[in-house]
């Protein structure tokens, strides 16, 4: 489970990223979070993983304070976190197999990542999770030769390489296009029915939120302005 409580957050500059924001996500929700740009959609994921910190308030993963944890309690923390980016985030010039092992987070050094020496049942693991996404083919392909959304879906094995219970994905789709980011959405709500693995996904678009989330949160100048099921989301427009 996932707790927020009270979380704010001020930049530097006095721009408020978020405001006051109370939230339980329970395991295996697949939560869309939606609002205009600007909304704090991405500093509301940044903080749950602690890319980024939090004015005040508190964040609890399973119990465990994230936003006072540090070093090896912190890492342990993230271990279960896997992040999705608008932008895959892989490292271009290895191969996409080497990208799924670099999930191992805590695992191995970048060293092993790039020079792709890993143990067998660490190579077995990545092989499933490119397996469960369809692109295990894809295996010993260098990763920025292969189109966007397949580097998306390398981004996911990845996530599920490093045995991630919770997956934060922010706008995983803003980049592609309506057939791939279906393809990219089938997969995210695939992992998250067979694996119960919680998910949670930014996206500007509510019509792409309606189809797949179990639980709407809709956020706007950092404040929560509507939590609710599909359902209920349907109604109000
Ligand atoms: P969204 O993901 O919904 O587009 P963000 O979380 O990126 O929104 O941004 C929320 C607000 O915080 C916006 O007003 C944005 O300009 C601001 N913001 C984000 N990062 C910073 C930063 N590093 N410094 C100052 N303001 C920031
Ligand atoms: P992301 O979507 O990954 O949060 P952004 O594109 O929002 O990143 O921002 C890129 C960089 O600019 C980040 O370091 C972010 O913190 C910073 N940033 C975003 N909005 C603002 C802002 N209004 N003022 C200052 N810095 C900002």
């Amino acid at each position: 489970m996932i707790e927020l409580r009270q979380v704010s957050k001020t930049f530097p500059n006095g721009t408020v990223g978020l405001k006051d924001i109370n939230l339980n996500i329970q395991t295996g929700e697949f939560v869309v979070i939606v609002g205009l740009s600007g909304a704090g959609k991405s500093t509301l994921l940044r903080s749950i993983n602690r890319l980024s910190d939090v004015t005040s308030g508190d964040i609890q993963i399973d119990g465990q304070s994230i936003t006072s944890a540090s070093g090896s309690k912190l890492r342990s923390i993230r271990r279960n976190i896997g992040m999705i980016f608008q932008s895959f985030n892989l490292i271009k010039r290895t191969t996409v197999l080497n990208n799924v092992l670099s999930g191992r987070v805590g695992y191995h050094s970048t060293l092993r990542t790039l020079f792709g020496s890993f143990p067998k049942r660490d190579v077995e693991i990545a092989l499933t999770a490119l397996e469960r996404v369809n692109i295990r083919e894809k295996a010993y392909i260098r990763a920025d030769q292969l189109s966007g959304g397949q580097q998306q879906r390398v981004s996911i094995a990845r996530a599920l390489a490093q045995e991630a219970t919770i997956i934060l994905a922010d706008e995983p789709v803003a980049s592609l296009d309506p057939l791939t980011t279906r393809q990219v959405m089938d997969d995210l709500q695939r992992i998250n029915r067979e694996l119960n693995i919680t998910t949670i996904v930014n996206l500007h678009f509510i019509d792409l939120a309606r189809d797949y989330a179990t639980r709407i949160i809709g956020l706007r100048a950092g404040e929560v302005v509507f939590d609710g099921s599909v359902h209920e989301a349907t109604d109000e427009k």
